[in-house]
């Protein structure tokens, strides 16, 4: 009958099998290997316990540019809009500048932290592949613009744009929304029906805004002003028109 006495090398031999085997996961070291390191250089112990490097390659997709205006103008290596959380997709153009899309996706998302049981809202066009004319919209066109459908009142679903009354809208989330688009200080408009700023801009008064900030930021109740960000413009009463600035590396980007 053999007789079992451990000797310092097997004692060494089994906590080095133990360190080996906790430091290098999936890497199958051998008692024959251990054997054979413990008793060579350590040169030898790096290359058998080191992991080895697979080559690997690094793809960024390559980054956006907007290129001329708004309604004149093209969009290079556009970035899609993705489905995601908060939000249904419901237009046909869904491409834009990088800075657009990941500037509405983290609006969107910041609504949901505050609201997390929000209804989703409605996104639609922003704009082609390679951005130029998308009718019937004069601008959409260097992937810097995005039309948004509000938020209803009740937690009210729409299953598209649908004409939004001040009584129906959730002044208060949407004037969130807003805030959070504007945190990004790279939107340049915001196309609103004046009888739906009415609403926002007591949320906003509600919110902490004073009213000689909110004088710069919104129309109401000063009457029609091409120089603020959130304007009237025919055709609004279903959506708001997004448009963000320039992103600073796109050189051939026109305000
Ligand atoms: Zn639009």
């Amino acid at each position: 009958m053999l007789k079992f006495e451990p000797t310092r090398t097997l004692l060494a031999v089994t906590a080095g099998l133990v360190l080996v085997t906790s430091t290098v996961r999936a890497q199958t070291v051998t008692l024959r290997d251990l054997t054979r390191h413990l008793h060579s250089s350590s040169e030898t112990l790096r290359r058998v316990i080191a992991p080895r490097p697979k080559p690997f390659k690094l793809i960024y997709p390559k980054r956006s540019q907007s290129v001329g205006k708004p309604y004149r103008g093209r969009l290079v290596n556009g970035r899609r809009f993705p489905d995601g959380r908060g939000y249904v997709y419901k237009g046909r153009a869904r491409f834009a500048t990088d800075e657009t899309v990941s500037y509405v996706i983290r609006a969107i998302e910041r609504v949901l932290v505050r609201y997390p049981s929000s209804a989703n809202v409605i996104v639609k066009d922003f704009s082609r592949e390679k951005g130029r004319r998308l009718r019937p919209h004069r601008s959409h066109q260097s992937g810097r613009d995005v039309d948004i459908g509000y938020y209803f009142k009740e937690n009210w679903q729409p299953s598209n744009f649908k004409t939004t009354w001040p009584s129906q809208l959730d002044a208060d989330k949407t004037w969130f929304f807003v805030e959070q688009l504007l945190k990004t200080r790279a939107v340049k408009h915001i196309f609103i029906d004046y009888r739906l700023q009415k609403p926002l801009y007591y949320a906003a008064k509600d919110h902490g805004w004073r009213d000689e900030d909110l004088a710069k930021l919104i129309e109401y109740p000063n009457g029609r002003n091409s120089k603020v960000v959130v304007r009237h413009i025919r055709g609004h009463r279903t959506h708001m028109h997004v448009r963000f600035v320039c992103p600073p590396s796109d050189s051939e980007c026109e305000d």
